[in-house]
């Protein structure tokens, strides 16, 4: 193994979070950034494509959009309880759909109200030696997040996952206790429905904050990632794979909803037939191992490709000083979350570390300094091997 000497990774990961620095999604930086990408891959030789879109400079506003349809139809029923109740179970039922369609990457009504700025993806394509019989997109997105309160220390973060599934919960119940009201006219029930107040206000709190914070500068999350796709780009356009067509992808957008896995999806959906998908995020975290998810995203989460875990079984067991394993990812979602939503077969890499935690996430820490070059490199030479071990399955 060759690793050190082959991987460029920790040389784009000084560029994106050292150089460039915070790459808050839809800004400048991020398209810096994508640029970056851009001129690494063409310096590969490689068929490069600029994919612009547009995409939600928040990823946060639906959430809050939704408590604040809760508070409003609260006050409706308090100034009419049959006429209120109606609207206040119209609007609420919307909202609440609206979240869970936001949560597995389709349009909505909240996504219309949520500001919108530039973003891109951009792509190479990596041929295969000889005719190709397999596609594998492998994605890392170059986008940093905000620094939000609710994830500045691990009690914090405990208490941000129960908000979220509270909060959902609170939205269903809202929407059924507002029609119960309208359909019975039960006006002597709508004290009932005050206990939910809280619950929205705490959302609504949590939810509006981290717009307010600044950007990290993302060492691992996510130049990490973006910097072991270029540099596997880089490595198979000298040395192909002889079957298998690689598309390195470089996201914007998926701290906000993964909106670049999105506009992907949307812009290839006639070539995902046969399309394989590897994400790669926040893999280079202190402590971290090599890890991939066993299952991931929010209240009803999705499971990876069996061939694509038997593969790295396969890898894991026959490179065992690589240290992998896999660990469930249910906090958030990644870009795999989206390609698994519409019926990509997918394998995530998160770095979670053996508790199950992802460090210095979404955090002011999350910077070049603490990135640990080590798992960079084991993660890449992972990665490459799963795709040699494809190649010839
Ligand atoms: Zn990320």
């Amino acid at each position: 193994m060759h690793g050190t000497m082959l991987s460029t990774a920790m040389d784009h990961i000084r560029h994106l979070a050292g150089v460039i620095g915070p790459r808050g999604s839809t800004t400048p930086q991020e398209r810096e950034a994508s640029s970056y990408v851009r001129g690494r891959f063409e310096a590969a030789g490689l068929e490069t494509h600029w994919e612009p879109f547009r995409a939600p400079v928040s990823g946060w506003l639906p959430f809050a959009l939704a408590a604040l349809t809760g508070l409003l139809g609260l006050v409706l029923i308090a100034l009419d309880s049959r006429l209120g109740a109606s609207v206040a179970a119209l609007l609420m039922g919307v909202a609440t759909a609206s979240v869970f369609l936001e949560m597995y990457f389709r349009p909505n009504a909240l996504r219309p109200l949520v500001p919108k700025g530039d973003s891109q993806n951009v792509w190479a394509r990596v041929p295969a030696a000889g005719e190709p019989t397999r596609r594998v997109v492998l994605v890392g997105h170059v986008d940093t997040h905000r620094t939000p309160w609710v994830f500045t220390s691990p009690a914090r973060l405990a208490f941000f996952r129960v908000v979220t599934t509270l909060g959902v919960v609170a939205f269903v119940l809202a929407t059924f206790v507002f029609a119960v009201i309208a359909a019975f006219d039960l006006g002597a029930l709508r004290g009932w429905s005050l206990p939910l107040a809280p619950a929205f206000l705490v959302v609504l709190a949590l939810t509006l904050q981290p717009d307010r914070t600044p950007f990290t500068q993302g060492a691992n999350d996510n130049a990490s990632g973006a910097a072991i796709v270029v540099s596997l780009a880089e490595r198979f356009a000298r040395e192909p794979l002889e079957r298998t067509e690689v598309w390195a992808l470089a996201t914007g957008c998926e701290e906000v909803g993964s909106y670049g896995a999105q506009a992907f999806l949307a812009r290839h959906a006639r070539e995902l037939d046969g399309l394989y998908a590897i994400s790669i995020d926040n893999v280079g975290g202190h402590g971290a191992g090599v890890c991939h998810t066993s299952v991931e995203g929010m209240v009803f989460p999705l499971r990876p490709a069996p061939e694509l875990v038997a593969a790295a079984e396969r890898v894991a067991a026959a490179q065992p000083e690589l240290g992998a394993y896999a660990l469930p990812y249910t906090t958030l979602h990644t870009d795999a979350t989206a390609f698994m939503s519409r019926g990509v077969p997918s394998l995530s890499f998160v770095g979670l570390t053996p508790a199950g935690v992802l460090p210095d996430w979404h955090q002011a820490s999350d910077t070049l300094e603490r990135v640990d070059a080590t798992t960079v490199e084991r993660t890449e030479a992972f990665v490459r091997s799963l795709l040699l071990d494809l190649d010839r399955s």
